[in-house]
């Protein structure tokens, strides 16, 4: 059972010695530990929070249809209790490592005994990456960003219609001054139990990062991810602004696509416009750098997108020629018409270019915050679940060892060690604490057959029965989420 609610027998009065982490508290009765985790409750050390068990309605706990006719009904109309996976939350951690993990939990499912070796990792060695959907500048790759001042991570490289944070790790969690790993381990603690985070960015903005939500740019919550870059939004729409337009451009701090020069406009035999945009030509219609980096039109700094034209050639440009320029979420649009002097002028925008325009940001998704909190468990975790502990890295690798955390899948990324993401929104809530050493508190689950545990050097004499962990008093059950796959199945690759 678990290794942490130990210290029985110790008088009701008297302090005792928490031994699930390095930091050793020694709590008065009544009181808890430096991480909150941990209680002197009645002279017996105490994991503060209930053990999470998630429950699913057993496969075919259906209704019986009404005039389906008997055949196939046993008479039962009990339905089949939930199938019950234990997560690691609320387990509590084991310290030093050669212990075994606080549950070891054995269960039969579809025939096949099944073991999860369930326990709460310390690590010291996590980070989180955020993934936030916006074109928005939030700052120059490599910049620090901070909470409070104290840098707790950086801006990595940017992906397609998402800028990246990088924190937590190693470094700032351990490398750096004593405060600077206190905010960043309590940043990230926030962050992976799904609260609001402010961050700033140097030479950037101030964002509001929570996992699952829209984040919040310089007091400004985004609204839209964008549809594409430039020269992508022109292939998309570019059919529907034929006879509509004579030329649309498409303003994106990455790729900005004008149409006549643009592959697309080719095809649909669209007459140059001769209208020239700034920055450095990649391809036909395709252009970088069209302006810096910022917070207006497309990711751009730009306000008025005419900023943007370079010029306009009168000996192939004509008076009345029809000009669209939008953003690659919708936001923001405009529709001019040259004048005899070929200036472009402000005019009322035609209803089937709204149309489109309108059709742009309907194709936008919800811009979002995702948070993956990424650790390593390959390391003395192990000792918890084999005494072998290679053989539990190679279990994993060799898909026979199905790795959750909170019950939620992993991605466990290939080569040495068992480095794993999680998405903490698929996580229960408040599936993580700390220690002060300081280190981010996880759950993390192990689940195989019980003939592999036996054969990867298992603790086999702490395997308990599920019935067991079930009739513990500090429980909560909670439903399963219907969205994470079911860890308890034969995992792939398993033949025996
Ligand atoms: S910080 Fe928490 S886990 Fe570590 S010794 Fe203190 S009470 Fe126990």
């Amino acid at each position: 059972m678990s290794q942490a609610i130990a210290t029985t027998g110790t008088p009701k009065d008297e302090i005792v010695r928490c031994d699930a982490c390095p930091v050793l508290c020694r709590i008065r009765p009544g009181k808890a530990g430096a991480c909150d985790r941990y209680a002197n409750v009645d002279g017996v050390l105490t994991r503060v929070d209930p053990l999470v068990v998630t429950e699913r309605a057993a496969q075919g706990a259906g209704v019986v249809p009404f005039l389906s006719g008997a055949e196939g009904w046993d008479g039962n109309v009990a339905a089949p209790p939930p199938a019950t996976f234990v997560t690691g939350v609320g387990a509590g951690t084991t310290y030093p490592d050669y212990k075994p993990a606080p549950f070891i939990v054995s269960s039969v499912h579809d025939g096949v005994d099944m073991v999860t070796v369930v326990t709460e990792g310390i690590f010291s060695y996590c980070g989180v990456k955020v993934k936030i959907d916006t074109d928005r500048h939030l700052g120059p790759e490599q910049a620090a960003v901070r909470v409070n001042g104290e840098a707790i991570g950086h801006v990595t490289t940017a992906e397609y219609g998402s800028q990246m944070l990088s924190l937590g790790g190693v470094h700032h969690l351990t490398g750096g001054s004593k405060k600077e790993g206190t905010v960043t381990c309590d940043a990230m603690l926030t962050l992976c139990n799904k609260g609001a985070v402010t961050m700033q960015i140097d030479g950037g903005a101030e964002v509001v990062v929570q996992a699952g939500k829209a984040p919040i740019v310089n007091g400004t919550p985004e609204e839209r991810m964008r549809v594409g870059c430039g020269s992508a939004t022109i292939g998309i729409f570019a059919k529907q602004w034929l006879g509509h337009a004579d030329e649309v451009i498409v303003v994106d701090d990455h790729i900005t696509g004008v149409l006549t020069e643009h592959q697309a406009g080719r095809f649909l035999d669209m007459p140059l416009s001769g209208i020239r945009v700034r920055g450095r030509k990649s391809t036909p219609g395709r252009y970088f750098q069209v302006a810096e980096p910022g917070l207006g039109w497309g990711g751009t700094n730009i306000s008025d997108p005419l900023e943007i034209i370079k010029s306009i050639d009168p000996k192939t440009a004509w008076p009345g020629l029809r000009l669209l320029m939008v953003s690659t979420t919708g936001e923001h649009s405009g529709w001019y018409v040259l004048d005899d002097q070929l200036k472009p002028q402000p005019a009322e925008m035609p209803a089937p270019i709204r149309l489109v325009v309108d059709r742009i940001a309907e194709n936008c998704e919800p811009s979002l915050c995702t948070v993956m909190f990424m650790a390593g468990a390959g390391g003395s975790l192990r000792a918890g679940v084999t005494e072998n502990p290679v053989r539990l890295t190679l279990s994993v690798k060799d898909r026979l060892t199905r790795v959750t955390s909170g019950g939620a899948p992993v991605y466990v990324w290939p080569g040495g060690g068992i480095t794993y993401m999680v998405d903490v929104t698929r996580m229960p809530d408040n599936s993580f604490g700390y220690v002060p050493t300081p280190a981010l508190v996880a759950p993390i689950e192990f689940t195989m057959s019980r003939e592999d545990y036996a054969l990867l050097g298992g603790h086999m004499d702490y395997v308990i029965q599920l019935e067991e962990v079930l009739r513990g008093e500090r429980l909560s059950r909670q439903s399963w989420r219907d969205d994470n796959p079911w860890p308890i199945a034969r995992p792939a690759g398993e033949t025996s």
